[in-house]
């Protein structure tokens, strides 16, 4: 048995984005920059990728620069907006306690050069309001950085209407979307997004490559200095192959959105009913406003490390907090975020599903999980300790 359920750290590639990729390795290897039939045939080959990719998100080609993934689209679009601003003597940025760590390790950088940082706090359900947002910006904002759906909990943001509160307030506005991508909606125009981040291996494209969406206008600063490429804002030899495999990946996934999202919910909410049987339990983050793809919980009693590595031997990669945090003792900053107690936020499983999951699989991921938390809570102290009334319980035990 392998069922794997961490498709919110990466996923596999789909045939689609392999047979767009193969050709540029071997036959169109040509470097784009080159005047020559072969280079030449590689710019156009990344050009009309370009256009494709635009045409999804529904901004021009020139809108888009082509990254080595979602980290350094986010860096790049944190630190231009923070330039842009300075300029202008403004320095304050809003963001949120919950970002991925790529957001908020950019933002602590910017905080050290001087800029202040309000971090907004999410509620309980893994949400921010675009309210917060309005009353958080001042004469000095000059960026607001909110990501589109959160990596570890799933939950979904009003990208909208915070857009709208920007612009209506004039202040940039950029989204990690890169896990909201192929699973939501996206039109930057519509949605008022000055500048979005993708990352292609989180859509089953490759890993090592990414978008930047900048709207036309906004001045951006290299992250890395070299040649020409990218109208000079992003230095290196494209990756052509990938850039390839990742626009095949993103209509593909686009093109199929909502028969997956309808598929996927449906074994979400099994998942989550199945987990909720569990007693002394809780879901993270609002059970509808979010992916449908993801189901996180917090076991009261138990250590999320313990939890995966018994789940492993029963053949499921799942993962507690983010690809990011495992292996460090500190509980999951999201879950701190939205207010879970250390010692829960410490017992926390992310199973994010994917298209090919089945029920059977939802099923018996349900049974292992039942059975592995049953287990590590009769050998637990701190369960002990929990059942004898020695320590207060922190969730009831069962919901509702
Ligand atoms: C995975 C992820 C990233 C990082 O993308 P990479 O391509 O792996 O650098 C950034 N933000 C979110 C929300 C992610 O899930």
């Amino acid at each position: 048995m392998f069922i794997y359920a961490d498709n919110a750290a990466t996923t596999a590639m789909s045939q689609k984005a392999i047979d767009a990729m193969l050709p540029y390795f071997k036959e169109v290897y040509g470097n784009p920059s080159s005047l020559y039939e072969a280079g030449q045939q590689a710019k156009m080959a990344i050009e009309d990728a370009r256009g494709r990719v635009a045409a999804v998100l529904g901004c021009k080609p020139d809108e888009i620069y082509f990254t080595s993934g979602g980290s350094e689209a986010d860096n790049q679009a944190i630190i231009s907006a923070a330039k842009l601003g300075q300029k202008k003597g403004k320095k304050h940025i809003i963001s949120t306690s919950f970002e991925h760590h790529a957001v908020l390790h950019t933002l602590k950088k910017l905080e050290k050069e001087g800029f202040e940082i309000t971090l907004l706090d999410v509620h309980d359900n893994g949400i921010v309001t675009a309210k917060q947002v309005d009353d958080a910006i001042r004469e000095d904002t000059c960026l607001v950085t909110i990501m589109y759906a959160n990596n570890e909990i799933g939950t979904i943001q009003p990208i909208s209407e915070i857009g709208a509160v920007c612009k209506a307030k004039e202040v940039l506005f950029h989204t990690d979307a890169v896990q909201a991508a192929g699973h939501l909606a996206i039109n930057v125009e519509e949605q008022n997004i000055d500048m979005l981040s993708l990352s292609a291996h989180k859509f089953h494209g490759p890993k090592g490559c990414g978008v930047l969406y900048a709207r036309k206008g906004i001045l951006l600063t290299n992250i890395i200095e070299g040649g020409a490429q990218e109208k000079g804002k992003r230095g290196g030899t494209e990756n052509v192959a990938g850039i390839m495999g990742m626009a095949a990946a993103l209509e593909d996934a686009v093109a199929h959105m909502d028969e997956n999202a309808a598929k996927l919910s449906v074994l979400r909410d099994r998942l989550i009913e199945g987990l909720n049987k569990i007693s002394y339990s809780e879901l993270n983050g609002d059970a509808v406003k979010r992916l449908p793809s993801n189901v996180n919980f917090c076991f009261e009693g138990i250590e999320g490390e313990s939890l995966l590595l018994l789940l492993d031997d029963k053949g499921i990669s799942a993962s507690s907090g983010s690809a990011c945090t495992s292996g460090s003792l500190d509980p999951s900053h999201v879950l701190l975020a939205i207010g879970r107690p250390h010692e829960v936020a410490h017992g926390s499983l992310r199973l994010s599903i994917g298209e090919d999951t089945t029920e059977e699989e939802v099923d018996y991921i349900i049974r292992a999980v039942t059975e592995v938390v049953t287990y590590l809570r009769s050998i637990s102290p701190f369960w002990r300790d929990l059942v004898s009334g020695k320590r207060p319980h922190i969730f009831t035990e069962l919901p509702g």
